[in-house]
């Protein structure tokens, strides 16, 4: 009975695109922000410059503070803010786990004997809420869910709970839960990465527009970045994470899959998730405003172009949404030299443990008070605090903060106690009401501490990562969201929206039932004004 009303509803619907998708393409570019698109918008030749021909929303929002990975991936196929669907940052303290580490990765399973937070068991179990896959499931049993990416975290939170295949990287090859047999294509992508990385690889040579880009940064114990491009050495997997090859063997893997799955071609409507990853490694390696990022998002550009024409060439009725997690932007170093002086790297004094040691001297406490996992975000009174000592050592903590210069706020559980959702649009959204939507009682901190504008909470550069997000700014939150379907006729639409809204746009257009629970996103008009795919 459902799998019938669903199919007549999926006939009725869509006066936008010419009939109703039988697979939907979810995509994400990590760390993709709206400033990115923009900047080279112009010189798009492939996949970007086809789906900016569809339905263009340039302002989109990953609405709460807290911008990393695993929250945002949450948002984009269930339709709710980190605070329904429990994903409230990549990295979470559970004081109460069972397990000697209390750090909690928010894809993995840590009640499996033996994992640990860097050593984990992916899982979908922290996911609170259903994903379209898993609702297309729940309508008709015989819809197909696929999901890959290169981060576990982007899989897991955009494939959700039912997946028939889901596939992520890690650290030489894509894989799966213990026991999936991986598919020819992935067994045959794997093994050319094996080849790849046996020898030395030249990067290709810098477009015209990145040569312009290239200008060495100097970022701490005589480490530049900014170009010249490097040579990858012989099993170099970090390299690889930041080269073109890493996204291209992740749509090479969905594209064999649509076509070995015949997605789109069953009974009912399918989806398949896409997580694009090499962007984000890209910005955290070498910064968003340099040749390397420029040659990145251009070499993605023309990799997803050869991906859609192909799709479009197969004649299934598809669409495709492209969005992304999170934005992000330029390392300090840079950004001062691009007129922001008030970019700089953390201080080390917001650092949990510093912190931590300050709160107790304070206090002439002995032992731990807070515990945190970065220089911002979620900081957890400590477990062998006393009951009583609570309030001190939070107020305490509160007071020190906010002394610092570089902190913008901090909010305990008194401020989310009782808090409202702002009606308004995202834009006009408080820190506050930012916050809240990525918040949630059992699993937030007693502290949420957000950095003032151009804080970079990355203490050390010269070590790893020289840039990163992860803040309640717009250059972190705001996002583009693209929809696209051969033959749709499209439109920008300047006003923002939010990634919460994609997965009720999406229903929309398929007829999909909207049952509980209860969703944050609203349906968008993918049609410029003659009829809506909305409210049938
Ligand atoms: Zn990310």
């Amino acid at each position: 009975m459902k799998a019938i009303s669903f199919a007549i509803a999926a006939l009725m619907a869509t006066p936008a695109i010419a009939q109703p998708p039988k697979l939907i393409v979810a995509i994400s570019v990590d760390q993709f922000s709206a400033d990115l698109f923009s900047e080279y918008r112009q010189y798009y030749t492939g996949g970007l410059k086809t789906l900016t021909q569809g339905v263009v929303f340039p302002s989109g929002y990953q609405s709460h503070a807290a911008t990393e990975t695993c929250p945002g991936h949450s948002t984009i196929l269930t339709g709710s803010h980190p605070s329904k669907t429990g994903i409230i940052a990549n990295n979470w303290i559970d004081l109460k786990a069972a397990r000697t580490d209390k750090r909690i990765y928010c894809a993995e399973d840590e009640t499996v004997p033996g994992s640990t937070a860097d050593d984990y068991t992916v899982s979908p179990v922290h996911l609170k809420m259903p994903t379209l896959g898993d609702r297309l499931k729940a309508a008709v049993p015989q819809s197909r869910v696929v999901s890959v990416a290169g981060k576990d975290r982007a899989a897991i939170m955009m494939g959700g709970h039912h997946s028939d295949e889901m596939w992520w990287w890690a650290s030489r090859g894509y894989v799966s839960f213990a026991g999936r047999k991986p598919p020819a294509i992935v067994a045959s992508v794997n093994a050319r990465i094996d080849a790849l990385l046996s020898k030395p690889e030249a990067p290709a040579p810098l477009p015209a527009i990145c040569q312009t880009r290239v200008a060495a940064i100097a970022v701490g114990d005589g480490k530049t970045v900014g170009g010249p491009l490097a040579t990858r050495e012989p099993g170099d997997t970090r390299a690889f994470r930041t080269s073109p090859d890493f996204d291209q063997a992740t749509l090479d893997i969905a594209g064999g899959l649509i076509e070995s799955m015949k997605l789109g071609r069953g009974p009912a409507t399918d989806v398949i998730s896409i997580g694009l990853s090499a962007t984000d490694y890209v910005g955290h390696s070498f910064g968003t405003e340099g040749p390397e990022s420029c040659a990145q998002v251009l070499s993605m550009d023309k990799a997803l172009g050869v991906f859609l024409t192909k799709l479009s060439a197969s004649r299934v009725p598809f669409i495709v949404v492209l969005t992304a997690d999170h934005g992000g932007h330029d390392l300090p170093e840079r950004n001062r030299i691009h007129a922001l002086p008030q970019a700089v790297r953390v201080d080390p004094d917001l650092a949990p443990k510093a912190i931590d040691a300050a709160v107790a001297e304070k206090l002439g406490i002995e032992g731990f008070t807070i515990v945190g996992d970065a220089p911002f975000g979620d900081f957890y009174v400590s477990k062998g605090v006393a009951d009583a000592d609570k309030p001190k050592v939070i107020a305490t903590a509160k007071t020190t903060l906010l002394a610092n210069p570089e902190v913008a706020a901090v909010f305990t559980a008194e401020d989310f106690a009782g808090h409202k959702p702002n009606p308004l649009p995202v834009t006009a959204w408080s820190l506050l009401d930012r916050a809240a939507a990525s918040h949630d009682d059992a699993r937030s901190g007693d502290l949420l501490v957000l950095l003032k504008p151009y804080v970079t909470p990355i203490i050390n550069g010269a070590v790893g990562y020289v840039a990163t997000h992860g803040s309640p700014w717009d250059y972190d939150r705001r996002v583009p969201i693209l929809f696209w379907s051969p033959g749709m006729r499209g439109f920008e639409q300047p006003n923002p929206v939010e990634t919460v809204d994609i997965l009720p746009t999406l229903a929309s257009l398929i007829g999909l039932p909207m049952t509980a629970p209860e969703i944050d996103g609203r349906c968008l008009d993918l049609d410029a004004g003659a009829g809506s795919n909305c409210g049938k």
